[in-house]
């Protein structure tokens, strides 16, 4: 994570030069995909970690708008910079983009999601009845429990498939929010 971080700090301040890196990740993740048989191409940004500043923000948004075969998605708290993950008025329509919430952020989520309607909202919180809760203050549904969390599919498939590639919920084909509860299986 510390190098991925320094990898991107490097080019702050150089959107257009972090895109080409970007673009070389997206092909040879694709090309992985399709060596594997995998049809549906797709990328979540940042396994841990978030956006580091607005030439990351706005390379992740050039590098899909250059791959629209590429569906992506992402989870972010840094809530200053989802503006910059558009192209025009919106993101490109094959990345999804999340907010991530919790009891500590939610009010500034909600002027976030006020304004840029076309987020998600991904709740975390430490069960699914407080993940409940923080929706229900922002007066939205909870949204999709994740699964893999809920324990309906395995974190990694016997083939070598993530979760999400076989749940597929987040990717910019579907329109709804999503809860993570730290404790999963607890109410
Ligand atoms: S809801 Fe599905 S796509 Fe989203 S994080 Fe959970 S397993 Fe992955």
């Amino acid at each position: 994570m510390a190098s991925n971080y320094q990898a991107v700090e490097h080019y702050r301040g150089d959107a257009a030069a972090l895109t080409r890196q970007f673009l070389t990740l997206l092909d040879e993740s694709a090309a992985l995909q399709r060596r594997a048989g995998v049809d549906r191409v797709t990328f979540r940004w940042q396994w841990d970690g978030d956006i580091a500043h607005d030439a990351h923000a706005q390379a992740i948004a050039r590098a899909h708008e250059a791959r629209p075969d590429i569906l992506g998605w992402l989870y972010t708290r840094r809530f200053d910079l989802v503006h910059r993950l558009r192209i025009g008025d919106e993101p490109p329509e094959n990345l999804a983009v999340f907010l991530s919430v919790d009891r500590w952020n939610a009010t500034k989520a909600r002027k976030v999601a006020d304004r840029y309607p076309w987020v998600r909202l991904a709740f975390c919180g430490e069960s699914w009845n407080e993940c409940r809760e923080i929706a229900r203050g922002m007066e939205v549904a909870r949204g999709l429990r994740c699964p893999e969390l809920v324990g309906r599919i395995p974190l990694v498939t016997d083939d070598g498939r993530g979760a999400c590639t076989a749940c597929s919920y987040c990717l910019p084909t579907t329109r709804g929010h999503v809860a993570f509860s730290t404790t999963k299986g607890k109410a």
